[in-house]
This record gives structure tokens, sequence and C-alpha cells, in this order.
């Protein structure tokens, strides 16, 4: 029964998993500690962005500008769209949520595959909408076809996350045409490119070309990744009209903050050097995949910062070992585990505990 104070809160929460954020390192004495459990960029903030910040900073009595026009018009100006064809947010989960907002009514439906990015069920759910969850292909690959197959009337919004959080496959080009031949055009298809800069395989669509030619694709981008961003909260989306206005009628406002915004302009001026340290994390992610493959662990080919290891029932003794040795890991429990591309040490580190803990296993 009900305490005689409890206040009335939406029955829909009891459905909304939380958030599980990557747990923070815990402080060690006896062993340096790597935290790759939440796919962030390993580097420092570069030089010229930290100036940028700290010169912003000077301003923070004041709110930010609200409509985001510099980092807009200068983003814009990149992928040479109109700068009202792009929408901001706190991070690109916040877009998401913007767009869960403005596309489903409670009972809609929202397609998307399984496992995929964790926050996609928590959105859906926090808007009152159903999730319909369509599972990976057996080598950890969006299926596409059954993704089309799952769309019904209620459907208003599809997610395609490329390359896919946890498991790092992206989808082809042809596949993605097809599919969005099949899906109704009335229905918003967003896809999640929150690792677009680490992506190397030449099947990959061009997704804002793909966007151009269809007026109900969304992309969905982030300066959390390879521009080392995450602790400041910025994302965007790339989308027609009225998709994009709708989108900024349902942000926060000011939920982008000003030193968010600079630091965003900032590490666009300074993509050259931020290139070099994605290249140097893509090379990293070659040498631990190869390892790992040459161990004899079953990892699905990775074109995002991280790599995903099917652990099945031993998920969580092999996370605990990876925090023995002092690497934080994303354990699924049941599923695996997701590894990110750190530091040089800690993918040193993530081959020898695999490697030790296979070892183990017979
Ligand atoms: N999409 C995907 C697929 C992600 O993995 C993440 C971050 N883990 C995000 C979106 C959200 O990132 P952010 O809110 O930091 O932009």
């Amino acid at each position: 029964p009900k305490p005689a104070n409890a206040v009335r809160l939406r029955a829909t929460l009891d459905s909304v998993p939380g958030y599980k954020p990557g747990k923070p390192a815990a402080p060690r004495t006896d062993v340096t500690t790597y935290k790759i459990s939440s796919n962030e960029n390993p580097y420092p903030p570069l030089p010229s962005v930290l100036e940028v910040v700290r010169e912003s900073a000077g301003s923070m009595n004041r709110y930010p500008d609200m409509g985001v026009s510099g980092l807009s018009a200068r983003i814009a100006d990149e992928l040479k769209v109109e700068p009202d064809e792009i929408a901001t947010g706190t991070g690109s989960v916040g877009v998401l949520g913007q767009l869960v907002a403005i596309t489903c009514d409670p009972g809609d439906e929202v397609v998307y595959a399984w496992r995929s990015f964790e926050a996609y069920p928590i959105v859906v759910a926090l808007a009152g909408a159903a999730s319909v969850q369509v599972p990976l292909t057996s080598d950890a690959r969006h299926d596409l076809d059954a993704m089309a197959a799952a769309v019904t009337d209620r459907t208003r919004l599809i997610l395609v996350c490329t390359p896919n959080n946890p498991t790092g496959p992206v989808v082809h080009a042809d596949e993605l045409e097809r599919f969005l031949a099949a899906v109704p055009s009335d229905v918003v298809v967003v896809i999640d490119e929150a690792y677009l800069e680490f992506v190397t395989d030449p099947e990959a669509p061009q997704a804002i070309d793909v966007w151009r030619r269809h007026p109900n694709v969304a992309l969905l981008r982030t300066f959390s990744k390879a521009y080392g961003l995450a602790g400041l909260r910025v994302g965007y989306a790339v989308a027609h009209e009225p998709v994009a206005t709708a989108l900024r009628k349902a942000a926060v406002p000011f939920g982008v903050s000003q030193l968010a915004q600079d630091a965003a302009i900032a590490s666009l001026d300074a993509f050259g050097e931020l290139q070099q340290r994605v290249d140097a994390l893509v090379g990293e992610r070659t040498r631990v995949f190869d390892a790992l493959r040459a161990q004899g662990w079953d990892v699905p080919e990775t074109h995002a910062n991280f790599v995903w290891m099917p652990l099945g029932p031993d998920t969580m003794a092999f996370a605990r070992a990876c925090d023995e040795a002092g690497l934080v890991v994303r354990p699924f429990d049941g599923e695996g585990a997701r590894c990110s591309i750190g530091e040089t040490e800690a993918n040193d580190r993530l081959i020898e505990v695999a490697g030790a803990f296979r070892g183990s296993r017979g």
C-alpha cells in the first residue's frame, strides 16, 4: 500500500530502466587504473580548446546564446547545409529526447535494434511510447529487413545506430538504402552517428548524402567522442524542416552552455589535430581487435572506439578480472563486455587480461 503522503508520479516510470553510467575507477595505490567503460576520448583537452573555455568562463554569470547560432552556423558551413537544418541539444542524448518528444504520443512505437545504446529504452519509456526492439544478427549487426518488418501504423520513430553501441559494426550503404525505400516516408528515421569519425569501412553510408535525399531522415551527432568534449554536453541533429524547427521547440532553454558552444567551435577549428588522435585511436583499435581475435575471441568487426567481447555467462567474471587489473569495463550481464579503446597502457592491459582470462577458462 502507498504511504499516506505518497506523491502521484507517472505509472510509466515503473518501466523506465535507470541509466547506468560507466562507474569511475576506484582509487588504488597498487596499480594505475583506467576507465574504459564509457567510450570517452582518452586524450586530455587540446590547449587551444582549453584556452577558449577559460576565456568563455568569464561570462558564466550570463545565459548562453539560446539559439546556439554561432555553432549551428559553423556546423552548417562544414556540412554544406543551412544553419536552420542544425538543431543542438544537451549532448546527443538530449537531442534524442527531443526527437522522441516531437514524434511520439503515449502508445506510439519506436523501432530500434537490440542490443544498442542503453539510453534508447529510457527516452522512449519516459515519453510513454513503446520500444520495439529488433534483435541484432548473430554477427552483432543491425537486421534492417527485420526492422522494416517491425514497422506498424503506430511506428513514429526508427533509430539506426551506426556504428552500433555496444557491438561496433556499421550498417552498409546498400542495405540502408533498401531499408529507407521499405519504411513509410512519414516515419522519422534517425541515424545515430555518435562514432562516425572512427569509421573506416568503405561500405559505410555517407549519411549526409542519404539525408539530403530523404526528407524523413535525421542525423544525430556528438562532440563527446572524437571531439573529446563529453563533459561539456553538446550534440546536434541534422534535420529537414519541419523536424529541425520542432527539435528547437522541444529543446531545454539554454541547455547548451556557452562554454560548450565555444569549445565545440574551437574543436572544429582544431579538427586537424583531433583527427591525428582519431587516427591513433583507430590504429589502437585495430591492434586490440587483432590481438583479441588471435587469442580466439569472437569479437565482432568494430568501427567505433570500443570492442565488444561476447562473454555470455562469463561476463561478470571477466569484468571482475578487469577490475582486479585496474581496468573498468562496461559489462552487460549475461551478454558481454564493452571495452573502450583508451591509453596505450590501458589497451595493453586489456589484451593481457583477456588472454589470461581465456587461458584460465580453457
Ligand atoms: N548515441 C550513442 C550511440 C552513444 O553511444 C552515445 C554515448 N554513449 C550517445 C548517443 C550520447 O552521447 P552524448 O549525449 O554524450 O552526445
